[in-house]
């Protein structure tokens, strides 16, 4: 199975989360929230200009039902025309209906006129008639519910002698001889702009009758836009198909008076720049255009009217109305990657401090083989539950192999020592004749090099004395072994006795004695040998007061390069010699 580090199984996950969450940040903000504010500015202009739109046509919509039911009532009823005072009232009722309707009229073919005022500012709604005070007087009346034409408000002095034929609405409705659209104008008297839509009336027999008209103050419109509550440096505008403007949502005079006549303000002569800009691409679509380095979308969707009226609703929002929700929204994305990073991190440093680090402590302390270690393992280890416990039952562990081993060693340490002494009391008795309690020939194997060495390295004399008891066997023979025995202890202890501590005294064979002596003249060998013989010549402990010995002695001053076994050969010869040459005899 693979094996992974504690390290890795930490930091890759985090890694892995840390990537994941920046991915789905840069995704989310790149992506969505590119998607999500290009969505925001355009919902937002499509909002603004729907409401124009539906406002607009609802506007609209009026003249055109009230013009067609008119012109077919009074068609069907011809004998309308023999009492105007009926149609006033009609007229007055219908525009009650329509709170922006400002004039419903019908101008009959003979001059007479009747219509339904209202003041586009006010609350004044009156009808008014230009044949109940005489021909062609033009006079305002309340209006009664039982006959209609009420009481006399006032006369209006500019349209004395007013025949309605002259009015472009009836000529112009002739000249069409179907429904006419008049030019948007400023109403005479009121600060405000106004259309109106008319139709020449014919009975069914084809003769005309006259016209029919329905007029609205435009300033409603123009109200509406400014009341439209929009974002900072936003201008929504209804303009004509030419560029002349109907209504803005910027509380601005859409017309004045040029040396006595009305002019209309147009996209083209607004003062404001970006106005004139707009004007210059007033086609349905939307686009980006850029006014001193200031990005606008600009929005334009004709508003279709009826008889070949097109009129057009332009929405203007600055970029950087939509680009600062994506700003606005990088930048909580951006606290909230930065918070996640520093949970996940925070998370990170927890796991690692309260996990992996003791574990790596463990780790360390039972790698490095050392009891101290894992005994010097700080207390409490870990917060952690089980990894204190882990802890402490190692420290635990690591005490009683302590006591263990120290146990151990004290156990050796006494065995070694046991052991040196026992082996020292082997060495001893392997080396030693337990007889004469001198070296055997393992002691002298050992020594002899020893002292041979010694004598060469310092340039002493080394002197070699080989000996051998006389007649022995006879001894054994007559007196028996154990006899023997005895004999052989006191003439070892004999030698013993007359030479030095540090001299060699070794039973070499049965009844055959070997001496090594380093730094001894061979007149002092010889004066103590020889002393030697006298004391077994009247010894109380040997059979017969009398034991003799045959000596070869070899003395070398210094034994410069001579082996051992050269040394041995020659004592041997020469204690040959001396049992030849008749025994109690030191031959040297
Ligand atoms: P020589 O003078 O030629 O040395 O005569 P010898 O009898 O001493 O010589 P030999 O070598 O023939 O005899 C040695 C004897 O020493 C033979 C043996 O019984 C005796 N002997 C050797 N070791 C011991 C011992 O440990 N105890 C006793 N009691 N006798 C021993
Ligand atoms: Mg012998
Ligand atoms: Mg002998």
């Amino acid at each position: 199975m693979k094996r992974i580090s504690l390290w890795g199984l930490i930091v890759v996950p985090f890694a892995l989360l840390a990537i994941l969450g920046g991915a789905t940040v840069y995704i989310l903000s790149t992506v969505t929230l590119a998607n999500v504010s290009d969505n925001v500015g355009w919902h937002y202009m499509r909002e603004i200009e729907s409401r124009v739109y539906d406002r607009v046509t609802e506007f609209m919509a009026p003249l055109d039902t009230v013009v067609q039911v008119n012109r077919d009532a009074i068609s069907y009823h011809p004998e309308y025309l023999d009492d105007l005072d009926v149609l006033a009232g009609r007229f007055y009722e219908q525009a009650v209906a329509y709170p922006y309707m400002t004039f419903v009229s019908f101008a009959t073919a003979d001059g007479r006129y009747v219509n339904s005022t209202r003041d586009p500012f006010g609350s004044s709604h009156h009808v008014a008639t230009n044949y109940t005070r005489g021909p062609n007087f033009l006079d305002a009346f309340n209006y009664d519910p039982v006959d209609f034409v009420g009481t006399h408000i006032e006369s209006e002095p500019t349209f004395k002698g007013y025949d309605p034929r002259t009015r472009p609405f009836y000529q112009d409705a002739l000249q069409q001889d179907g429904m006419t659209w008049s030019a948007i104008e400023p109403y005479f008297g009121y600060e405000s702009l106004g259309v109106g839509l008319s139709a020449p009336i014919y009975a069914q027999d084809g003769t005309l009758l006259g016209v029919t008209a329905t007029s609205v103050a435009l300033v409603s419109l123009d109200k509406f836009l400014q009341s439209i509550e929009l974002v900072d440096d936003s201008y929504v505008f209804l303009a004509e198909a030419n560029g002349d403007l109907i209504a803005t949502s910027r509380d601005q005079a859409l017309f004045s008076e040029e040396a006595g006549a009305m002019k209309r303000v147009s996209l083209s002569t607004y003062q404001d720049p970006l106005f004139q800009l707009a004007g210059t691409q007033l086609a349905e679509g939307t686009r980006q255009i850029e006014m001193d380095g200031k990005g606008y979308l600009y929005h334009v969707r004709p508003v279709p009217l009826p008889y070949g009226q097109t009129w057009y609703v332009g929405v203007l929002i600055p970029e950087s109305y939509y680009k600062n929700i994506l700003s606005d929204y990088s930048e909580a994305l951006m606290w909230i990657v930065l918070l996640m990073f520093l949970s996940i991190a925070l998370a990170g440093s927890f796991v690692a401090r309260f996990i992996a680090r003791p574990i790596l402590q463990l780790n360390q302390a039972a790698t490095s083989h050392s009891l101290e270690q894992i005994r010097n393992l700080p207390r409490p280890f870990s917060r952690v539950r089980e990894i204190n416990s882990l802890g402490r039952r190692l420290q635990n562990m690591a005490y009683r192999l302590s006591d263990a081993m120290q146990n151990l060693e004290q156990k050796v340490a006494q065995r070694t020592s046991d052991l040196k002494d026992e082996n020292e009391t082997l060495m001893e008795q392997s080396t030693t004749d337990e007889l004469t309690g001198l070296y055997n020939r393992r002691g002298f194997k050992l020594l002899s090099e020893q002292a041979l060495k010694q004598a060469q390295d310092q340039d002493l004399s080394l002197t070699m004395v080989l000996c051998d008891i006389d007649h022995f066997k006879m001894v054994n023979d007559s007196l028996g072994h154990s006899v023997g025995d005895q004999a052989l202890a006191v003439v070892a202890s004999v030698l013993k006795e007359h030479f030095r501590s540090e001299d060699i005294c070794v039973r070499y064979g049965g009844e055959e004695f070997m001496l090594i002596i380093v730094g001894m003249t061979r007149g002092d060998v010889m004066k103590r040998l020889n002393l030697v013989r006298q004391a077994l010549c009247d010894h109380p402990d040997l059979p017969e007061r009398r034991i003799t010995l045959s000596f070869g002695v070899t003395h070398l001053d210094p034994p410069v390069d001579t082996p051992l076994e050269i040394l041995i050969q020659e004592v041997d010869t020469k204690l040959y010699r001396a049992k030849h040459e008749g025994r109690d005899k030191i031959v040297g």
